[in-house]
């Protein structure tokens, strides 16, 4: 049975919680600016942001918002984003973190599915976080309300059970259904953080523009996390604009930049990109959807730098690979970190592969949450009783033991690295009057990676396809609309009743391929 470990040494498990962890990395610059809003330039040293999530954790305990609270957090890359979430795991409460684009039903689902006790957002949003908030309350950062939050300041750590105490809920729907609640605990974070940064050397006070949204976990971890751990500095942006991200990343000598695939893309065509200097950039790591040799080479070659993969998932904290700087290879999605163990299963057998050979790629390591919210279920169906972590991705590792993804077993669809779960968008499509059955799937697309694509089955006075995108703008976020919508007369299901998205698939390719 062939297992693959990491060739990287052992990170010790140390008994911090990830805020205590993140200020090891402040406390010795306590005047060096760690936060600056890209838009506006406003700073925030250290110190600052040090004493704000006492100030905040002590006020929260006070409130009674903390041990066993969920404060719900809605909002854009800015500063204070650092310092609610620090806040609350400081004085030992839980976050769920929202995508800020979500509508006000999104929003009511999430936080009724997590509990949320308050929610966190900033003015631009008031209305649909009002509207999906019920009857708990809202508070906006900046504004009087959001201020009353701050009190006198908890001093230390309030101790939680590191390994036991969930710190943070962000959403993903795994392998397969609806978006679920994945418990991380301190532990997962820290030893997260650890893993990464291992794999490659930090400069003390290196900045990086923070596109990749605090509410994922890929921002959440490798930036505000890892990135103020290690000794970097941040300069937060509410979305991404490429000018803006090109002029923070010139004016403050980025050396490292961490994208997704889309961006990778712009990086590599777009004309824009030969108006700044982007000389003392050394590395680019590409992270949260498939990318191919070729636009990692293209990224590369462009920029003069090195061009890195990482894999990984909200339910690994989310990295089980990386590719180090110093041991780069083209269309490789990373070597296994440390501390963590994979192998390549076939998926009909469950039989673990030989080098070389595709399947489905399984992880087991500190890093892997602690299961799914209230959901024991999909936990099973996703953490073995051996502790593998079934991915639902298709790998293969090399003799170099260099991890290669190939495809995608689960139903995932990842839309510029966003999760959409085909579940959600056909639970959204029959609760529609006049649909009887629907499949989503997700088609190849040089820009956004994938797009989501419907195949509906309706009665005689069904909706039209405008009114199927009417009900969908109004009940999804952006990234969920569907690209296309085809009316059929039945869903192919096999004879356990399960969509047959891969005979879909391959009914689109092959149109394609026609075309
Ligand atoms: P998320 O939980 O949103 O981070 O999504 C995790 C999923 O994104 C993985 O299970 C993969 O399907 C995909 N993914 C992440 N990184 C990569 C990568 N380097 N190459 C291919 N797919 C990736």
């Amino acid at each position: 049975m062939t297992i693959f470990s990491s060739p990287f040494e052992d990170v010790v498990i140390t008994d911090k919680s990830i805020t205590e962890r993140v200020f090891e990395g402040l406390v010795d610059r306590p005047n060096e600016v760690v936060l600056t809003d890209g838009p506006s330039g406003r700073t925030m040293t250290a110190q600052m942001f040090m004493d704000q999530v006492k100030h905040l954790a002590g006020r929260l305990q006070a409130a009674d918002l903390a041990g066993g609270k969920v404060v719900a957090l809605m909002a854009p890359n800015i500063p204070e984003y650092c310092v609610v979430f620090h806040g609350v795991a400081w004085a030992g409460g839980t976050i769920t973190t929202l995508n800020p684009t979500y509508t006000s039903s999104e929003v009511a689902h999430q936080l009724a599915d997590s509990h949320a006790d308050i929610l966190i957002t900033i003015p631009d949003f008031m209305e649909t976080a009002t509207a999906g908030a019920g009857n708990r309350p809202v508070v906006a950062i900046g504004t009087p309300e959001f201020d009353a939050l701050f009190g006198e300041p908890l001093l230390a750590q309030q101790r939680v059970d590191l390994d036991q105490h969930t710190v943070v809920l962000p959403y993903s729907s795994g392998t397969t259904g609806l978006p679920k609640g994945v418990m991380l605990s301190h532990k997962n974070l820290v030893v997260n953080v650890d893993q990464t940064m291992k794999c490659g050397e930090f400069q003390r006070g290196e900045v990086t523009a923070a596109f990749l949204p605090f509410f994922h976990i890929y921002g959440m971890t490798v930036l505000m996390n890892m990135h103020l751990a290690g000794g970097g500095a941040l300069v937060t942006m509410p979305r991404f604009d490429l000018p803006l991200f090109l002029q923070i990343s010139q004016d403050y000598k980025s050396r490292r930049m961490w994208i997704v695939p889309p961006v990778a893309l712009a990086l590599a065509k777009h004309p824009l990109v030969d108006d700044y200097d982007l000389g003392p950039l050394e590395e680019v790591f590409i992270a949260a959807a498939p990318s191919g040799a070729e636009l990692t080479d293209a990224v590369s070659a462009r920029l003069n730098c090195v061009a890195l993969q990482g894999y990984g998932m909200t339910e690994l904290s989310p990295v089980s690979h990386l590719i180090p700087g110093n041991a780069p290879r083209s269309g490789a999605a990373g070597i296994v970190v440390s501390n963590t163990t994979c192998k390549i299963v076939d998926p009909e057998t469950g039989e673990a592969q030989p080098t070389g050979a595709e399947g489905e790629l399984w992880v087991k390591g500190p890093q892997v949450m602690q299961g799914y919210l209230n959901s024991p279920t999909a936990t099973a169906e996703t953490i073995n009783a051996d502790g593998w972590l079934q991915t639902g991705d298709i790998a293969r590792v090399d003799s170099d033991g260099y991890m290669f993804i190939v495809d995608r077993l689960k139903e995932l669809i990842k839309y510029k690295g966003f999760q959409v779960a085909p579940a959600e968008l056909e639970a959204s499509l029959i609760a529609m009057d006049g649909i009887v059955d629907a499949a989503v799937i997700g088609i190849a697309n040089d820009e956004a990676g994938e797009l989501p694509i419907a195949f509906v089955v309706r009665e005689e006075n069904g909706p039209s396809k405008d009114e199927i995108d009417t009900h969908f703008t109004e009940t999804l976020a952006s990234y969920k609309q569907l690209h296309q919508i085809r009316f059929v007369d039945e869903v192919p299901k096999s004879a356990s009743g399960k969509i047959m998205r891969r005979f879909l698939r391959d009914q689109i390719v092959s149109e394609q391929a026609q075309a």
